[in-house]
């Protein structure tokens, strides 16, 4: 969150990108996340939490869905790498949630593969609407928790993590106007307006 402020106030520091840090981690590395973010290219992750190499363990899909490999990335990161942090980043205008949002208002569903972004998107719309969401905002955030809620329910391993205190989840929703990664969900981890979700 501090390497994002300096992105949103136009001081990043760029940290880690040069020669010394290059060599350094050509004997391993040992993040400090795993972001599960947006293929968006107005969302490049390590631009906009002002990180550099060796700093973030990124997975990007096309409104940050998951599938087995997405989940098999994410706990090779949390179990086998022991990174602390899970991050789901979803983002304003996100094309995939509004896709779904023209499939559930239309009937029409996108050609070829495109119909599995609207698939795994429309349960996070369709719990997002019965809470009373009605704005792409709103749909965005909901998306996010959602995914976060998802990962948390499939991966034993994170769970376990989880349960152990050794790793956090959360979830950002990234505003393209001012460059905000705002937490809207969080487990194991207690953000600023942002309470943490129970763990059971
Ligand atoms: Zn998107």
């Amino acid at each position: 969150m501090a390497g994002n402020r300096r992105f949103m106030d136009e001081d990043s520091a760029h940290p880690n990108q040069d020669r010394g840090r290059r060599e350094l981690l050509t004997g391993g590395q040992r993040p400090n996340a795993v972001v599960l973010a947006c293929s968006d290219s107005r969302v490049p992750v390590e631009i906009v939490f002002d990180q550099g190499l060796g700093d973030l363990f990124v997975i990007r899909t096309a409104g940050e869905i998951t599938d087995l490999s997405v989940l098999a990335s994410l706990e090779f990161a949390v179990v086998s790498l022991g990174v602390p942090l899970v991050v789901v980043l979803g983002h304003e205008s996100c094309g995939a949630v509004a896709a779904a949002q023209t499939a559930l208002a239309t009937g029409s569903m996108p050609p070829g593969f495109q119909r599995v972004l609207v698939e795994k998107v429309t349960p996070s719309l369709l719990a997002a609407r019965s809470q009373g969401a009605d704005t792409g905002e709103d749909f965005e955030k909901h998306h996010v928790v959602e995914i976060a809620n998802h990962i948390v329910d499939r991966s034993p391993g994170i769970m376990e993590r989880l349960r152990e205190g050794l790793c956090g989840v959360v979830g950002m929703r990234y505003r393209l106007s001012d460059g905000l990664a705002e937490p809207v969900a969080s487990y194991g981890l207690d953000i600023d307006g942002v309470p943490a979700t129970e763990v059971h």
